[in-house]
């Protein structure tokens, strides 16, 4: 088929172009970073097909990126020798999204125009971030390894529509052309191109190239292409040289995030395994962190060369949030998605790699706590999830936890189990704790009654997922965990031998009382005990030792168990 054809946007894809034509962008520089950002992704793609077919390089094996522009006609144009698109890709990659969750995204938007571009910041919108400062935009691609016959030529002024056709393309890749805006004028032109490619794009590991003005002196018949930015990736740089700005355009590059991430960890490993990897702690969660098929895992290079993104072996489940860049000198070439699955290179990185990334966490809630907190609220549930899935480290992730306790009436999440333990009274040795649906619930529970009373800390824990995590973590420090709520609760050194004896008395005493009570309730009850924690509620409902806890018979009730 080479005639025209005009289709439809994905609806998804129409509600975005909307905001992006309305431009809730204040940065609109943006979208030179997202198409160079694109234009390199698909030299990496090409450098990794060629490996196994050369014959895609075409003679051509110097992948570089070229920017130039047009002040009369008002256009601006990003062109690549990489992979290109079929005519069958540009439909699907220009004009859908692919992104799991896009719809849920959506749902949020609220019509409130700085919530909206917050939220929009965090989704990314790549390639259709064009349409912020043009209004026609016009992709010319060929796919390596098609003839020049199949080229393609997409074209759309980002109104629900575009149009595609069979061109001939001699040269492989893609060449965008954007048509700039009338108010947008000032894109084209030299000086800020080069300025906005400093500022995003020096990274890149990969040439890009503008054309080199000659001011006042004699032009050259023929133009020159020199490299403006640094063109060396950035993770095989020494730390010292590299600054912090640079480490973060390199995370938004790599984790096609817009906001900064919270911090980063870059390390070289010499020895008996070679790798560089360089890791990230976002600065929010992404909308679809609970989605099962949600993009993990980090990029993987092998000796510079990019492999594959998305490679999840190299990190556990609960640190699925971290994201980065590992470059292995030791991994073939040829690496798949199955040989990554295990082997001894395969776990030791992993189990490297899972301690750099604790120790990143680590290192920020000790430097920065505050900003930890807000690491906790975005990333907190997952991390709970840790103990359960990698028993080894459960000490580790213990310690970066954190919860709400009776020691912080505000009920956030503030408390550490080190502050906890520092806390803790004279003859005190397990850590306490109660479990509930809200904080509300929990905290004037009388089952902290006797624990007010002698001055001792009890954890709150609100989260579903809480007295899941407190079945994996038996310790901490060398001190067990105690649920209040349970049966016989043995305070130990807290409670004095004359306690005790007068507790037996009154118990002999009333035994009488609890005989009644006992029949009376029946079957409805395991058993009916005098109890010695409460000072002010005259009777509480306690759970046997063996049970499960209420929130557990909450969520298997609902599932209809
Ligand atoms: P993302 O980069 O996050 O995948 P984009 O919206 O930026 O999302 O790009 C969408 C898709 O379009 C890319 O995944 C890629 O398949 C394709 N694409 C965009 N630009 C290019 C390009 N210069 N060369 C080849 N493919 C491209
Ligand atoms: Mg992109």
């Amino acid at each position: 088929q080479t005639q025209k054809e005009t289709l439809g946007f994905q609806t998804e894809v129409k509600q975005l172009l909307q905001l992006m034509i309305h431009s809730l962008y204040s940065n609109k520089e943006i979208f030179l970073r997202e198409l160079i950002s694109n234009a390199a992704d698909a030299s990496d793609k090409l450098r990794f097909e060629a490996l196994t077919q050369p014959a895609l390089l075409e003679n051509d094996g110097d992948l570089r990126i070229r920017v130039s522009f047009d002040a009369t006609a008002n256009t601006l144009t990003i062109d690549d020798n990489g992979i290109g698109m079929s005519r069958d890709e540009a439909i699907a990659h220009l004009g859908t999204i692919a992104k799991s969750g896009t719809g849920d995204f959506l749902r949020q938007l609220s019509g409130d125009q700085k919530k909206d571009s917050q939220l929009i910041g965090q989704f990314g919108v790549g390639f259709y971030s064009a349409f912020i400062v043009a209004d026609q935009v016009d992709v010319y691609s060929r796919r390596a390894g098609l003839p020049a016959s199949e080229g393609v030529h997409w074209s759309s002024r980002g109104e629900g529509e575009f149009d595609v056709e069979s061109i001939d393309k001699p040269e492989r890749g893609t060449r965008i052309v954007l048509h700039l805006k009338d108010d947008q004028r000032d894109f084209a032109d030299g000086w800020r191109l080069r300025g906005i490619i400093k500022k995003y794009s020096d990274h890149i590991g990969l040439p890009i190239q503008m054309v080199k003005e000659h001011h006042g002196e004699d032009a050259p018949a023929e133009i020159e292409w020199e490299t403006v930015n640094r063109a060396s990736a950035l993770w095989t740089r020494p730390r010292t040289e590299i600054t912090d700005a640079e480490y973060q355009e390199f995370y938004k590059h790599a984790a096609h995030d817009h906001q900064d991430p919270l911090a980063w960890s870059h390390n070289k490993v010499e020895g008996k395994l070679e790798y560089t990897s360089l890791l990230y702690v976002p600065g929010h969660a992404p909308f679809d962190l609970y989605h099962r098929d949600a993009p993990k895992g980090l990029k993987l290079y092998v000796q510079r060369v990019f492999v594959m993104d998305q490679a999840e072996q190299f990190l556990p489940l609960y640190l699925r949030f971290i994201k980065g860049v590992v470059d292995s000198n030791d991994l073939s070439l040829n690496v798949s998605r199955e040989i990554l699955q295990s082997g001894p290179v395969i776990d030791s990185m992993k189990s490297a790699l899972t301690k750099r990334s604790l120790d990143m966490l680590e290192k920020l809630a000790k430097d920065k706590p505050e900003i930890y907190a807000g690491f906790w609220k975005q990333f907190g549930q997952v991390l709970k999830e840790g103990p359960a899935e990698d028993f080894n480290n459960r000490e580790k992730i213990a310690g970066l936890l954190r919860f709400a306790s009776t020691h912080d009436a505000s009920g956030e999440p503030s408390v550490s189990l080190a502050d906890y333990v520092g806390r803790m009274i004279e003859g005190q040795d397990k850590i306490y704790f109660l479990t509930g649906d809200s904080h509300t619930q929990v905290k004037d529970s009388p089952h902290l009654e006797v624990f007010r009373k002698k001055g001792i800390e009890v954890l709150l824990l609100t989260d579903r997922i809480d007295e899941w995590l407190m079945g994996y973590l038996t310790e901490f420090d060398g001190k067990s965990f105690v649920d209040v709520a349970r049966g016989d609760l043995d305070l130990g050194a807290l409670e004095s031998a004359e306690d005790k004896q007068a507790q037996e008395a009154v118990a002999k005493d009333k035994q009488a009382l609890v005989d009644r009570i006992k029949s009376a309730l029946g079957e409805d009850v395991a058993d009916v005990r005098v109890s010695h924690r409460l000072t002010d509620s005259p009777a509480i409902l306690a759970i046997g030792e063996q049970d499960l806890g209420l929130q557990m018979r909450q969520i298997l009730e609902a599932s209809g168990q």
